[in-house]
């Protein structure tokens, strides 16, 4: 998608140019036609997970040594950006994408190994489990527990709004191994087949209706403790602190792409639509809104070019990446709502792809870390 003349990504280079035409396609192809099935169906299904393992976008930039595709996160933000670019957002993989990095940055050689493969090949759906009924922002009050007996953990708790929820196979789930606060954190490798795990309703939702966002039950659920993520209990909460920068740079790029297929598919209507005799673009009104809005996602575009640079450098740091989370996703509700307003009363219909843009957008707001939680942390970097 050219959307800005003469500007263009410096990370990008012809090797993620051909990637991102393979991506593009795929999103076209496999995705974009499924959406209105896939909310209905409130998941996707597997083949999806299958075609993307075969392209190697799942984990595209994990060491070939464990089923990736050997790239860096540049690779892995082409793919955020397509998948924006057509409007999904039921297709998880950003939650398989994030799993798998816990456990390359994190795992033993041994989990590394066992997992990762599956995961990069689609044949292994995960999720990941941190939020539960009573709390979500406040992390270090979690209360599902991973008490240890002999080479075991036993693990109790509900989880919820977990996404990838009804379909995954596996579930990084953060648990409590020992006294309150941050050090008796840990994160456990649960597979959804083990007696004790269950899965509780596929939540209903205003807007993203084909990811599947479901309540967990883990009822005195028992696994190897082998399954304790790194082999050493108490290190989860450091380990979220490493990964969850990546998240939130991930969900940035999301909203960056989302923005520019808002504008692109607007652009469009305002050129064809007529009012009062001409064309909506032609009213002084749209054009000065448009131009608005079309230097606001030009500058998130850089912002957020920015951002992937220092992600594939391995310079991105918490308050960055927590920036770019707030103020990109601040940007594309606002971008959106705009955008919407010039379809009149189409744009309030679910039929055009700008009225479901516009109930998708809002969760980017919240999940990832509430955007209060995101201007809390860089407030603490000043
Ligand atoms: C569609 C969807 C998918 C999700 N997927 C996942 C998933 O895969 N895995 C997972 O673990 N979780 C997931 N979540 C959960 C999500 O991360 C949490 O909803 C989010 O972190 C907020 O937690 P909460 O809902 O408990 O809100 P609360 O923690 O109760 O906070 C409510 C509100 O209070 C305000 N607030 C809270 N604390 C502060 C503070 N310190 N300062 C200022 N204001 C504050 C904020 O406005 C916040 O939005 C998902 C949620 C949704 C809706």
């Amino acid at each position: 998608m050219q959307m800005f003349e003469n500007y263009s990504s410096h990370w990008m280079d012809g090797d993620l140019e051909q990637f991102e035409a393979v991506v593009a396609r795929f999103f076209r192809e496999q995705v974009e036609p499924n959406d209105l099935k896939w909310r209905e169906a409130k998941r996707t299904g597997r083949d999806v997970w299958r075609k993307a393992g075969e392209l190697g976008i799942i984990l595209p930039d994990v060491p070939e040594q464990y089923g990736g595709s050997g790239g860096t996160p540049a690779h892995m933000a082409v793919v955020i950006r397509e998948q924006a670019r057509v409007g999904d957002a039921a297709f998880g993989v950003m939650l398989s994408h994030i799993v798998g990095h816990y456990i390359l940055a994190f795992g033993t050689e041994a989990q590394k190994l066992r997992w990762l493969p599956g995961i990069a090949s689609g044949e292994v759906i995960c999720s990941i489990a941190m939020t539960e009924p009573g709390t979500g922002s406040d992390l270090q009050a979690i209360r599902c527990r991973a008490d240890r007996a002999g080479d075991a953990y036993v693990v109790n708790g509900a989880k919820t709004f977990i996404t990838n929820g009804q379909q995954s196979d596996f579930v990084l789930v953060v648990a409590r191994t020992g006294a309150e606060g941050a050090k008796g954190i840990s994160l456990i490798l649960v597979e959804t087949a083990t007696p004790g795990f269950r899965r509780g309703k596929c939540l209903d939702k205003i807007g993203i209706e084909g990811a599947d966002t479901s309540e967990m039950y883990f009822d005195d659920c028992t696994v190897p403790a082998d399954n304790v993520l790194g082999g050493v209990e108490g290190q989860g909460f450091y380990q979220l602190m490493g990964q969850l920068p990546h998240e939130r740079a991930a969900i940035a790029i999301s909203a960056q792409g989302a923005m520019e297929r808002a504008l692109a598919l607007t652009l469009d209507y305002v050129k064809e639509r007529k009012a009062f005799g001409k064309a909506i673009v032609d009213f002084q009104n749209t054009r000065f809104e448009l131009a608005d809005i079309k230097a606001t996602v030009l500058a998130c575009r850089t912002f957020c070019d920015h951002v992937i640079e220092k992600w594939v450098d391995g310079t991105l740091d918490s308050a960055l990446a927590s920036m770019a989370k707030f103020w990109l996703t601040d940007r594309q509700v606002e971008v959106i709502d705009r955008c919407l307003q010039f379809f009149g009363g189409y744009g309030y219909m679910r039929e055009y792809p700008i009225a479901r843009m516009y109930t998708d957008a809002r969760v980017q707001r919240i999940y990832g870390g509430a955007n209060e939680i995101q201007r809390e942390l860089v407030g603490r970097s000043l």
